[in-house]
């Protein structure tokens, strides 16, 4: 069975010019960067390259990126490298409700060790309101988190006007910015932020290795303590063939980007009218016009999400209730539920993400199967049953 894969904000598939240039730092160009001898040198000069590439998609300067083991990391590195050095100045942490587990938990944990945290409440459409954050500063906040694009429902922030505010109050400002960078300009002056978590795997790099912006003269602890890689901010010996693949995708995503977003915006904006169109007691979750251009995210009435999503598997389309961390368990999103969504809606929630080989073709495929399996779903659903 030839498969349909619309679940693009999960993993995209490593791009094949991305595993040509891994390639050859897994054999002949295998030197530990931390070598002063010739193989040394040579890997060291493959991460510097990269570390250029990344810092230019961003406009950032090198010595401000920090290669992580991912997005996770880098969210981790942010709130918890930022609280643990700042703790003079305050313990206060302001964030979203809707924010990826990556800077919830580390939130929580923080919690646990005397900080207390603020989650700022988001509208209908999931978007936070700058004045929220002006509301919530007290004189301890010492960091304001806020994601840049949500990974469920593809709403983008309005994040250069929370950065103002943060400027404005001298607050530290991360976002987590793994589902934009490589899809959707980004540039962090114009944002006005002071740290940015990216991911590989999201922009058609390879899995397990991400990085932090850390805007110059940021204090906060090192992520990782031993050796000096990453000027003492992390620890360990770098990742070569994943950060020279970061790199490589992070080149292309410069030159493809913009065609890609236009390509993608068309096809997502037919995915979402035929699905309007053909199945009924069916919302658009996140903003309108505001999202990703890869991202559709819906509740239909009456059906489980899970089982939407196992019925499309069955007919070679992989599609998602949401976030993938949160898609084996059965608790609701906690980004529906924020956005003021019922369980039953939360529950009924499908998202499709497509990506750069998504055709139109599989647009049309999605369209023709999924209403199918609405309507049988529907036919056997003690939730319509109950509602009549
Ligand atoms: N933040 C967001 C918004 C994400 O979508 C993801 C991945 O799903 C992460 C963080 C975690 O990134 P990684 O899988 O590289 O650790």
């Amino acid at each position: 069975m030839k498969r349909i894969y619309l679940d693009y904000a999960a993993t995209t598939p490593t791009h094949p010019e991305v595993v040509k240039a891994m390639l050859p730092y897994f054999t002949d160009a295998f030197g530990n960067p931390s070598s002063i001898h010739f193989h040394g040198q040579e890997a060291k000069g493959a991460i510097e390259e990269a570390r250029v590439k990344v810092a230019n998609l961003i406009n950032a300067r090198d010595e401000e990126i920090v290669f992580t083991s991912g997005g996770t990391e880098a969210d981790n590195f942010a709130l918890k490298g930022v609280a643990f050095a700042n703790e003079d100045k305050g313990n206060h942490i302001i964030t979203s409700s809707i924010e990826h587990h990556a800077v919830i938990e580390p939130c929580k944990l923080l919690e646990r060790r005397g900080f207390s945290v603020t989650y700022l409440p988001v509208d209908e459409y999931g978007l936070v309101e700058p004045d929220e954050v002006r509301r919530a500063i007290t004189d301890k906040t010492i960091i304001i988190s806020v994601m840049h694009a949500n990974n469920e429902v593809g709403t983008i922030e309005r994040i250069a006007e929370i950065g103002k505010i943060a400027k404005e109050a001298g607050i530290y400002f991360h976002t987590d910015a793994v589902q934009m960078v490589g899809h959707i300009p980004v540039d962090v002056n114009e944002l006005g932020v002071d740290l940015l978590s990216m991911s590989a795997h999201k922009l058609y790099g390879p899995k397990g290795v991400g990085a932090l912006y850390i805007r110059k003269g940021t204090k906060l602890v090192a992520f990782m303590h031993g050796g000096e890689q990453e000027r003492r901010r992390r620890a360990s010996t770098e990742n070569l063939p994943g950060v020279v693949g970061f790199g490589k995708a992070v080149e292309l995503a410069g030159q493809e980007m913009s065609e890609e977003e236009k390509r993608l915006t068309y096809l997502r904006d037919q995915l979402v009218k035929g699905l309007m169109e053909r199945i009924d007691h069916t919302r658009l979750n996140g903003h309108p016009t505001m999202r990703l251009p890869s991202n559709v995210n819906v509740s239909v009435d009456y059906v489980e999400g899970e089982s939407m999503v196992l019925n499309l598997d069955l007919e070679g389309i992989c599609a998602s209730t949401g976030s993938a961390c949160s898609s084996s368990s059965l608790e609701p999103s906690h980004v529906l539920l924020a956005m003021g969504l019922s369980h039953e809606q939360a529950h009924g929630s499908l998202r499709f993400t497509l990506g750069k080989w998504t055709t139109e073709e599989e647009i049309r495929r999605a369209l023709e199967v999924l209403p199918r399996i609405v309507a049988k779903l529907r036919a056997m659903s003690p939730l319509l049953k109950s509602h009549r």
